[in-house]
Parts: structure tokens; sequence; C-alpha cells
């Protein structure tokens, strides 16, 4: 996000920032705690800074049938240039591993998933790093929580959210009422 932030009566220079969107999921334990608690360990990674955070979002679970809803969000942060998308990768996992997730199969229930779904002004087919994410404007567990926080997004591959494409993970409904994170 190009443009000039006031601190302390400077005007510094944030070209070099790229907006990024991290979206979290879980449906074992306490997952709304869990998300909660994602969120605030998720502004502790460095050079990471939160610009909005969607509402928790209840959701029907995608691919794999039989197992506990959902629940879902997205953040909306900025990213300084100098973190490499593999670190903030490691460091999300390092994350997903201090809430105790642990690796059941593939799409199954777990107790906290990040996923990396776009970072502005980079794309990759490493299927270690896939960006924009493989299956984000599918999933309308990523898109709604997406729209209410950054309407319209446009993707690093040029692609604009919206909700027509949207074909599993169906949100069900609104966790929390409370009002949005901000910065
Ligand atoms: P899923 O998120 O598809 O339900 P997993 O979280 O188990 O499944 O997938 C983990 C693997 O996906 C990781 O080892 C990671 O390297 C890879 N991966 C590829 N692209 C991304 C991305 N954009 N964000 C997060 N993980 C990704
Ligand atoms: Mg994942």
């Amino acid at each position: 996000m190009a443009g000039y932030k006031t601190i302390g009566g400077a005007n510094i220079d944030i070209l070099s920032s790229k907006r990024a969107v991290i979206a979290l999921g879980a449906n074992l334990g306490d997952a709304q705690a869990t998300l909660r608690d994602a969120m605030a360990a998720v502004q502790e990674i460095s050079g990471l800074r939160l610009v909005r955070a969607s509402r928790l979002y209840r959701s029907e679970p995608a691919h794999l049938e039989g197992q506990p809803e959902f629940v879902n969000a997205v953040m909306l942060v900025e990213l300084d240039a100098g973190l490499d998308p593999y670190v903030l990768l490691a460091q999300l996992q390092a994350v997903e591993r201090r809430f105790g997730r642990l690796r059941h199969e593939h799409w199954g229930p777990r107790t906290l998933d990040l996923d990396i779904i776009d970072i502005e002004g980079v794309r990759s087919d490493d299927e270690l790093l896939r960006l924009p994410h493989l299956y984000a404007l599918q999933r309308d567990f990523v898109v709604t929580p997406l729209q209410e926080v950054a309407p319209g997004y446009l993707f690093a591959d040029g692609r604009r959210l919206k909700a027509d494409d949207v074909v599993y993970g169906k949100v069900i409904g609104v966790e929390s009422g409370e009002p949005d994170v901000r910065a």
C-alpha cells in the first residue's frame, strides 16, 4: 500500500509495505477462543501490522463431511517488504503448532489452520507456498469475511473478490457480533 504515515511528527515512507490477507480456521476444542488468541499471536509477528480483522464466522466443513462446523476469520495486514513470504509461512506454522495443531488427515479437523490467501505483488506456483491461495475464491468461509474487511479485494493475479465463485464451505452465521478490531 503506497503512502506516507505520520509517526511522531515525521513522514515515514511506507511505500515498501505490502497488503496481505491471512485466513484462520478451527473446528476442534474452543474454536472461538483459539481464533481470538491466534489473531493476537499473528499480530506479534515482526514486520506484520494488522489493518483490519473480520468477525468470526461459522461455516460448514468443506471437502470432508462428518466433522464439526468450523469457525473462520480473515485478517487484512500490511507486511514490511523485507518480510519473506516463506518466513511468514514458517511463523504462521509456528503459531499453528503453539495452539496444539495436530497433523490429522488433509482437510480434516484441526485445532488451528492458518493460510496465506494473498500477498500484494506476489505470485507463486510452489506447492509449499501457492499464492494467491489456490482455493480462496471458491471458499465461502474466506470470501465472506474478506468481503467484510476489504470489499472487492484485488488479488495479486488480477482476480477480484466476488461472491459468485464460491462452491463450498458455506458460511452459516456470524459467531460474534462484536465490532471489528481495527489498528
Ligand atoms: P489446507 O490448509 O489446504 O487445509 P494444510 O494446512 O494441511 O491444508 O496444508 C499445509 C501445506 O500447504 C503446508 O505444508 C504449506 O506448505 C502448503 N501451502 C501451500 N500454499 C499455502 C498458502 N498459501 N498458505 C499456507 N499454506 C500453504
Ligand atoms: Mg493450511
